[in-house]
């Protein structure tokens, strides 16, 4: 079905964080999917253990135990302030899952009037109704109504309208650490660790979208480390697998003991093969120095691409986000800068506010960075020569 604008571009195999093309160019994939190849390509570690795994068993159902999983639970629930793990396969479906739960816990202590859920403009939370709802996004909303019912949306970085927001009908609040699609928008500290003060106060459950900057992509486990706050749920999908469908959601107890058996389920959920590929990411992400690593990184790419935007004020606005999160709002159409950086070698990904996204493999060098700044330099040089040329 024609769902997707794609690009003229097809890849045969990827290495590490570059991807080939069946007539032999190479690209330096700084999308990596969307925040999603991890450990980029051809990860050694992960391509064994998911071979390993598919010699062993792929699927058996949530029928029986997977004590694989059990044990990933575990570790995910060591890594975060989490008490418990349910999986599913997708970004879409774990907010789906937050969203139930948000609305199960409120029922199953009495208060089934509570059901409504605060979100904020800007953002996104997936494409199933309720997330679409949750999402808000009028063009993302053409031709699906009814619209699911019980989501409020208010701007975001703005605590007074949350509190204007709550109502006695009031559930919990969705957010997302740094707005990925909606162009690479961090949420500031004061208005999460503020936002963990409202629900606190008015009995919310505050559920954290963690889909595309958890996994270590900031430079932290999940995000929202940073801003030392504590939510009551978060979801994963994106990274968690470096690329093999995954999703979870992972809660505090208050949540997650609502969720009795029969309450919730997924055929595919938490099958041996995914959870293989997460074992192996979380090798990978979790050994000692490697979020440091993803710090340092994002910093050394910030530094450059802050001298670019310095040098080209004609092609780049400013640069925004954290870790390997990072975006650069264009002063030119987004798909203008795109291209140009697809002609010297550059996969970026477009997001809203006209920002083009660069989340590399974690696993990304810092030659492969320089190599990278050097392209963006380059095509940022083109841009500008171009729009003064057209100036004149
Ligand atoms: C990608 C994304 C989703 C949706 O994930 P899918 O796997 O595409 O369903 C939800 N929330 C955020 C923040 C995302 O980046």
């Amino acid at each position: 079905m024609p769902t997707y604008k794609r690009l003229d571009l097809a890849f045969e195999r990827g290495e590490g964080a570059w991807l080939y093309t069946h007539d032999g160019r190479r690209f330096l994939d700084f999308g990596a999917g969307i925040a999603t190849s991890s450990l980029g390509h051809n990860h050694p570690h992960l391509v064994a253990a998911i071979k390993a795994q598919a010699e062993r068993v792929i699927h058996v159902s949530n029928v029986y135990r997977i004590p694989e999983a059990e044990r990933l639970a575990e570790r995910l629930v060591a890594a975060t302030c989490a008490d418990s793990v349910f999986f599913c396969n997708s970004g879409a479906e774990a907010n789906e899952a937050m969203v139930k739960m948000i609305r199960r816990t409120m029922a199953e202590t009495g208060q089934a009037h509570r059901y409504r859920i605060i979100c904020f403009e800007g953002a996104f939370h997936g494409r199933t109704l309720a997330t679409l709802a949750a999402t808000g996004n009028p063009k993302y909303l053409q031709g699906y109504a009814p619209d699911m019912p019980g989501f409020d949306h208010v701007p975001f970085n703005d605590l007074e309208a949350v509190r204007r927001a709550i109502g006695p009908e009031t559930a919990g609040i969705i957010v997302e650490p740094i707005q990925g699609e909606g162009g690479i928008r961090p949420a500031r500290f004061e208005f999460l660790q503020g936002l963990r003060k409202l629900a606190d106060e008015f009995g919310l459950v505050l559920g954290i979208d963690e889909i595309q900057t958890g996994m270590g992509r900031t430079g932290r486990f999940l995000a929202h480390e940073w801003s030392g706050i504590v939510p009551d749920v978060a979801t994963l999908a994106k990274g968690i697998a470096g690329g093999v469908p995954m999703g979870a959601v992972l809660a505090r107890e208050w949540v997650a003991r609502h969720l009795t058996p029969g309450s919730h389920g997924s055929t595919f959920g938490g099958n041996p093969l995914a959870v293989a590929a997460a074992h192996a990411v979380l090798d990978i992400v979790l050994a000692p120095g490697f979020l440091e690593s993803v710090e340092d990184k994002g910093f050394r790419l910030w530094e450059g691409l802050s001298a670019i935007v310095e040098a080209y004020p004609s092609v780049f606005d400013e640069v925004r986000g954290m870790g390997l999160m990072l975006g650069l709002k264009c002063v030119p159409p987004q798909e203008k800068v795109q291209q140009a950086l697809i002609e010297e070698g550059l996969l970026v990904i477009n997001a809203g506010e006209n920002v083009v996204r660069l989340t590399p493999p974690l696993i990304i060098s810092e030659a492969e960075i320089n190599e990278a700044l050097r392209m963006i330099r380059a095509a940022a040089a083109r841009l500008s020569a171009e729009s003064s040329g057209g100036a004149a």
